[in-house]
């Protein structure tokens, strides 16, 4: 079976990984991987600058969704993935420019401890009052209805909490807007925490009192088990895309080489990507669903559109070098989220050298900058220089200029624009999701996989890229199983 895929993110790569496995295995499996760029790895891309390892696109993964450390012990990676250092996590919202610290105990926007929660500076007494009185709340009564991150939240715990809480840690980790992601695809655990427990305070301590059992029982009373919830690679995430590509075949692989035309044949598929073209059995589309949508949309205009239908954010980084030397004192932890209401330009901001050890050499501060998102696509348009600019102006106002002070050089900087490239789960996605499966599963011999569909981690594209390999050569000749 030959089999071309096309986009060479991680969840092509993922793909492509697995089908030369198969391939070595005997399975007389070819593939044709086409990407777009003239590199491998789509928004995965480290730089080491000075000793200093600079993520561009995303620094890490969920430690809690095996399939990134199970692919990277795969590729003779385990000894080089690295946790974050826990012990210093703590996360700022900033309000009215001063950071305030998350409430110890919340748990996915769910405040689960009563002393924290009575105490933060973060919420006013009104919100914290309502914030009692949710252990109240009754089951919804909607027929499962799907409704946007920032209703939920609201029904629950008031606006106060939309603003400081759900906004800005879906801004600054999604690139997303809470008043149009779905709930019911962004925070499914808590929709089913509301239809069972009505509150989602109680649902949450019923689950993290089962939680807590597991863990000792797993543990054996040895406290062991603690993981981090981050996991990087020492050397940064292009680490993951080189050793995958040092495993495939080079001579099956296409760079500066955009796919411009699909077309299915009654024996198979034909890919146009400049003057190559690629007549195959199969086909893995792990381009953005944007892109996907254009090329699947000459196939079954339907499915086009419903591709083509997936939101996209548009993201920014800024990663600046400092000499601690010329700093003061930063507070502790791993960086600030920044509300919306703030009137900002940064979304948020790591400081890296805290966040993953051994990544910064000693005496130096490197922090990351997030900017961009669904409310301000129009940053992607300034320069550098500008964007540098305004990340230096509003770290000095939001730390302070004793702690980083106007005219302090930064060492080095580097910015990194990454257009279209997380896709956005709204309202109905679950839905849309279906909807597309179903068109596919009437084209023999396709299968998608990216961050559009099931997870915008890097561990899900992992697994979904994986997975729509194992799937089609499982499924044999795609051909004869139409037949
Ligand atoms: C700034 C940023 C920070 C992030 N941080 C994190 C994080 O910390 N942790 C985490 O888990 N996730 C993070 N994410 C999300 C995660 O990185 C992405 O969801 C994931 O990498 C997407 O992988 P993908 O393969 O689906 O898509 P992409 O990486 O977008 O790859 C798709 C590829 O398809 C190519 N392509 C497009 N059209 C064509 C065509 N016609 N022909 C051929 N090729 C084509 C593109 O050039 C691209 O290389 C972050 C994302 C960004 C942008």
């Amino acid at each position: 079976m030959r089999v071309a895929i096309i986009g060479g993110g991680i969840a092509g790569l993922a793909a492509a990984y697995e089908l030369e496995k198969l391939r070595a295995a005997g399975n007389g499996i070819t593939y044709a991987l086409f990407e777009a760029r003239p590199r491998a790895g789509g928004s995965l891309a480290s730089e080491t600058v000075n000793g200093a390892v600079l993520e561009l696109g995303p620094d890490s993964f969920l430690t809690e969704k095996p399939a990134a450390a199970e692919l990277c012990r795969e590729l003779g990676l385990g000894s080089e993935l690295i946790p974050s250092n826990d012990a210093a996590r703590k996360t700022y919202i900033v309000v009215k420019n001063r950071l305030v610290a998350l409430p110890d105990g919340l748990m996915f926007l769910v405040p689960t401890k009563l002393i924290p929660t009575a105490f933060t500076p973060l919420f006013s007494l009104g919100t914290k009052t309502r914030m009692a009185l949710e252990l109240l709340h009754p089951p919804r009564q909607n027929g499962g209805r799907d409704e946007t991150v920032a209703a939920l939240v609201e029904r629950h715990y008031g606006a106060e909490v939309v603003d400081r809480l759900a906004d800005p840690l879906l801004s600054g980790i999604y690139g997303g807007d809470s008043a149009q992601l779905s709930a019911q695809t962004v925070l499914p655990r808590l929709v089913e925490m509301e239809r069972q427990y009505g509150s989602l305070t109680r649902g949450m301590l019923a689950a993290h009192g089962k939680m807590r059992a597991h863990a000792q029982k797993t543990s054996n009373g040895s406290g062991r088990g603690k993981t981090a919830i981050f996991t990087t690679l020492r050397g940064g995430m292009q680490q993951l895309v080189d050793a995958i590509v040092s495993r495939l075949d080079p001579a099956s692989l296409h760079f500066s080489a955009p796919v411009s035309a699909l077309e299915k044949m009654p024996d198979g598929w034909r890919v146009e990507a400049g003057c190559v073209d690629e007549f195959c059995d199969a086909v893995i589309v792990a381009s953005p669903a944007w892109a996907a949508g254009v090329l699947l949309g000459q196939v079954d205009p339907v499915l086009g559109d419903e591709l083509s239908a997936i939101p996209y954010s548009s993201s920014i980084t800024v990663n600046l070098i400092y000499d601690q030397a010329g700093l003061g004192r930063l507070p502790d932890g791993f960086g600030f989220l920044v509300p919306s209401s703030e009137g900002r330009k940064m979304l948020a901001c790591t400081f890296v050298h805290r966040k993953f050890l051994g990544r910064t050499p000693p005496g130096k501060a490197v922090f990351r900058a997030f900017l961009g998102g669904m409310k301000n696509e129009a940053l992607l348009a300034e320069s550098d220089a500008a964007l540098v600019a305004a990340v230096r102006r509003e770290l000095t106002e939001i730390l302070g200029a004793k702690t980083i002070g106007a005219a302090v050089e930064p060492e080095h900087t580097q910015v990194s624009r990454w257009r279209r490239s997380m896709a956005q789960y709204a309202v109905g996605h679950r839905e849309r999701k279906q909807r597309i499966a179903e068109r596919v599963a009437a084209l023999p011999g396709l299968r998608l996989a990216g961050n559009a569909y099931d997870g915008i981690g890097i561990p899900d594209c992992i697994r979904l890229g994986r997975q729509a390999a194992r799937e089609l050569v499982a499924s044999g000749s795609p051909i004869a199983a139409a037949d």
